[in-house]
């Protein structure tokens, strides 16, 4: 089983669009408790028939997840512990990367909420771009952004943003996300370089 059931989320958006495949180098930010990382694992995770398809050898495919909070270990997994808008934690993420091109970045983070509209749409769009300047640092040109985003006063922009960013944008709602929350994901293809 996984540790929540958010897995189902990723692995919805993921059997869509079929943006996991093995030897990707994946970033998952606002990773905690683990559901996501888990799912990433278990796609990289070589199988052997007739052993109920437990993981053995390595892992193909690489796995750094990022949270706010402490995160149980997952064997293969990479952990960083810090707030992903804090510049010294984004450049503790970019060290761990030792120069690799990002091929996938999923974003489960949510900011705490205000209950105050615009209050809490700035703070979304904030942590949305601070993915977006990541992904312009990182990810390969081929490479894709899964990011939660939630409908309401903040929802075009998100998704404008979005659109500067890449070249091809997708709004998917899983069926595992709840019909009543607000929550959806936005998922970014082929980066758009921004000038420099
Ligand atoms: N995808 C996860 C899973 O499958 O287990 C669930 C993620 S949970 C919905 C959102 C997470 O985002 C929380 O653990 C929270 O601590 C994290 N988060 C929110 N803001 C963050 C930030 N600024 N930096 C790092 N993590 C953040």
């Amino acid at each position: 089983g996984y540790r929540s059931r958010a897995a189902y989320k990723l692995k919805e958006i993921d059997e869509s669009l079929g943006l996991i495949k093995p030897g990707q180098l994946v970033v998952d930010l606002g990773a905690a408790p683990g559901a996501w990382s888990q799912y990433l694992r278990r796609c990289f995770a070589p199988k052997v028939a007739g052993q109920g398809g437990a993981a053995v050898g390595e892992l193909n495919g690489r796995i750094v997840a990022l949270d706010l909070l402490e995160m149980e270990a997952i064997e293969g997994v990479q952990f960083i512990q810090g707030d992903f808008r804090e510049q010294v934690v984004a450049e503790q993420l970019a060290q761990s990367l030792q120069g690799a091109a990002v091929d996938l970045v999923v974003s489960d983070m949510a900011p705490n909420l205000s209950g105050i509209e615009t209050t809490d749409a700035a703070r979304i769009e904030h942590l949305i771009e601070l993915a977006l300047e990541f992904c312009q640092a990182h990810l390969k040109a081929d490479g894709a952004l899964v990011a939660k985003v939630f409908h309401g006063s903040g929802y075009n922009r998100y998704l404008e943003l979005f659109k500067d960013h890449f070249q091809v944008v997708k709004p998917l709602k899983p069926k595992a996300s709840r019909d009543r929350s607000a929550e959806t994901f936005l998922i970014g293809m082929r980066l758009r370089r921004a000038p420099r």
